[in-house]
């Protein structure tokens, strides 16, 4: 039996990781793991209780025992059994996680369940460290990056499309602030990883990156084995 095989997919908020992650792992048959969704739902239990979000020890516990499961698609977070899907993905909670994943604690708790899931099948894990921390030796690494314009153009769209309309000002405020924070932290800032190959995705259409991307991992795992 081949070696399930690894696509880490790292970059910064707005860049197009999760609709492209999505889809090459729809078209490759891998399962796809979205491993924002873990901290985002870590920090949805933790602005739920009213939490100190620097109370290391006790979000340690949180990501510990917090039951974190995708549906098959992966698009569905389940945290103890509730659908948070929705919830985890708020502007708050897009801040919060970005506070709760700069603690080491956090982070081992959660690297160590995303190891488990890479490790019996083929996956595309996207996230900020998953091709240098999470899986130092994927078959294929992808930093995807976009100007931060674009990106905080399809973040607005996309929270329009939900129906919660907020100006582009704020937008670009909160995705500044967690670039800043996601890569300023001690543990695992987002950095792109050695033997990662960027693909700036600003002009590109969606198919044009996962177009590069399936091109990549052909070469890639052919080569490997
Ligand atoms: O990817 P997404 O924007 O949903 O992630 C939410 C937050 O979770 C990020 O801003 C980042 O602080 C954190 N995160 C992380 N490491 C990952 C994935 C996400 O620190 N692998």
């Amino acid at each position: 039996m081949p070696h399930p095989v690894v696509v880490a997919i790292d970059g910064p908020a707005g860049a197009g990781k999760s609709t492209i992650a999505r889809r090459v792992a729809a078209r490759l048959g891998f399962v796809y793991i979205d491993s924002g969704a873990m901290y985002r739902a870590v920090a949805l239990w933790a602005v739920r209780e009213n939490m100190d979000l620097e109370d290391a020890a006790r979000l340690e516990r949180v990501a510990d025992t917090a039951r974190i499961e995708f549906a098959p698609g992966g698009s569905t977070v389940f945290l103890d059994g509730e659908d948070v899907s929705e919830a985890i993905r708020t502007p708050g909670v897009s801040q919060a996680a970005s506070i709760v994943s700069a603690i080491p604690g956090v982070r081992r708790a959660l690297v160590e369940q995303q190891r488990r899931m890479g490790a019996t099948e083929s996956v595309v894990m996207e996230g900020r460290d998953i091709g240098s921390v999470v899986f130092p030796n994927a078959d294929v690494k992808v930093f995807l990056d976009a100007d931060p314009a674009a990106r905080t153009q399809r973040r607005a769209l996309e929270l329009e499309a939900k129906g919660e309309p907020v100006s582009s000002e704020e937008v670009a405020r909160e995705l500044a602030e967690r670039d800043r924070r996601d890569s300023t932290r001690a543990a695992a800032p987002l950095v792109e990883a050695p033997g990662a190959i960027r693909v700036d995705t600003t002009r590109l259409s969606i198919e044009e990156v996962e177009q590069v991307i399936l091109e990549l991992i052909a070469q890639r795992v052919s080569t490997a084995r």
